[in-house]
């Protein structure tokens, strides 16, 4: 029998992995498996395609339907040219703080949940505990369907799932949707001095950037619908985040590569704000192609998530308000696996320890008290699937 690690420990070694979303997930996943195993749990990973990264699951308790999933994420956002304190792949403790890269979003919960299934493999549940560990959650929630679909043959089916971003240990029940798309605007070259002759791409870029400015305060102007109000912002946002193109400050720009993403507030139309932006990459494209029919633009999507729906009864809920004593209404902007979890049939919310506002930042930190709170939900958690 493996030596039991407490949560903290079990965080020292999580943080230690630089599973930054780009690299392989690989030596975190296998830590974990091997210390599964070391207590007789099972462990099964799902590979991706390039085989560098993994998903990692268990099962705990009796083998059968109607348990409950904790699922974290194992990768992390990049530290790069950020003005870090401390080493970001350590765990340094400081005025009741812990900092290091993921403490908050989210090897804070995973430590906790990986404690939890031990503790619940050593305990009589009459209920099942799983551990669903994704990967690439923070470029664009990819890991976890593929992770949800392997599951499901695999280890009986849970009917709730806690999903443990970062959420003040809150019951969180509600977040917004959102796709985003690759634009390589691909103009004609010319001279500036005979501009009309040519296609720049920057500027006809420009003009679907604009359009974006556009539908922002549109949305923001106009009055929300009864969900929406739940929301901060209570509409739908589109964003540009990077762009780049151009050679010559005297040629038109014969590339321009920018990206656009939504984020769509439940009761808006997904596919509804799909068509029009699809629209109106058509309309601007026509006009580049009056000029020179070569000219296009080229779309890649690069992620898309649905959005995470308030449940009417929902279980998921229900038990974390149970153990929380939160009878609040949450809803967040950012998105999570859990509207992934809810189209793969589950019950889903969103319940765990840290503020969102630590994450992705340099110096990223949980509280040591956030962290107790977490245990002592898995604790009461353990006694609830017991009961
Ligand atoms: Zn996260």
């Amino acid at each position: 029998m493996g030596e039991r690690l407490t949560p903290r420990e079990i965080l020292d070694k999580l943080v230690g992995f630089p599973t930054v979303s780009r690299d392989s997930n690989l030596p975190l996943i296998e830590w974990v498996d091997d210390y599964l195993t070391s207590h007789g749990i099972e462990a099964h990973r799902h590979y991706d395609e390039t085989n560098e990264k993994a998903a990692l699951f268990a099962h705990v308790g009796p083998l059968e339907e109607g348990g409950v999933v904790l699922s974290g994420h194992t990768d992390v956002v990049p530290v790069d040219g950020q003005p870090w304190g401390t080493d970001p792949f350590s765990v340094v403790e400081k005025d009741g703080k812990l900092f290091g890269r993921g403490t908050c979003d989210m090897k804070g919960f995973d430590a906790l949940a990986i404690w939890a299934l031990v503790e619940g493999h050593y305990s009589d549940l009459k209920r099942p505990l799983q551990l669903a560990l994704s990967y690439d959650e923070e470029i664009g929630c990819l890991g976890a369907p593929p992770m949800i679909r392997a599951m499901q043959p695999i280890v009986p089916k849970a009917s709730a799932v806690i999903v443990g971003e970062p959420s003040m240990m809150q019951a969180v029940t509600g977040h917004k949707g959102g796709f985003g798309y690759h634009l390589h605007v691909q103009g004609f070259e010319v001279h500036s001095s005979i501009l009309h002759t040519g296609v720049n791409a920057i500027l006809y870029g420009a003009k679907i950037i604009e359009w974006v400015n556009e539908m922002n305060a549109a949305n923001m102007a106009a009055e929300p619908g009864e969900i929406a109000a739940m929301f901060d912002p209570p509409f739908t946002t589109l964003h540009v985040g990077t762009i780049k193109g151009g050679t010559a400050h005297n040629i038109t720009a014969k590339d321009c590569w920018f990206g656009v993403d939504f984020r769509v507030v439940p009761g808006d139309d997904v596919e509804d704000w799909r068509k029009r932006f699809l629209a109106k990459v058509a309309e601007v494209e026509a006009l580049m192609q009056a000029v020179v029919p070569e000219t296009k633009i080229a779309l890649e999507e690069r992620f898309q998530l649905p959005g995470l729906v308030p449940e009417e009864n929902g279980e998921a809920e229900s038990i974390v308000r149970r153990l929380t004593g939160d009878n609040a209404s949450h809803v967040v902007s950012y998105g999570t696996e859990g509207g992934q979890f809810q189209e793969g049939g589950y019950s889903a919310v969103i319940c765990g320890p840290g503020d969102i506002a630590q994450a992705h930042q340099p110096n990223e930190y949980l509280t040591v008290a956030q962290f107790e709170a977490g245990q002592g939900f898995m604790a009461r958690l353990l006694d609830l699937l017991q009961g």
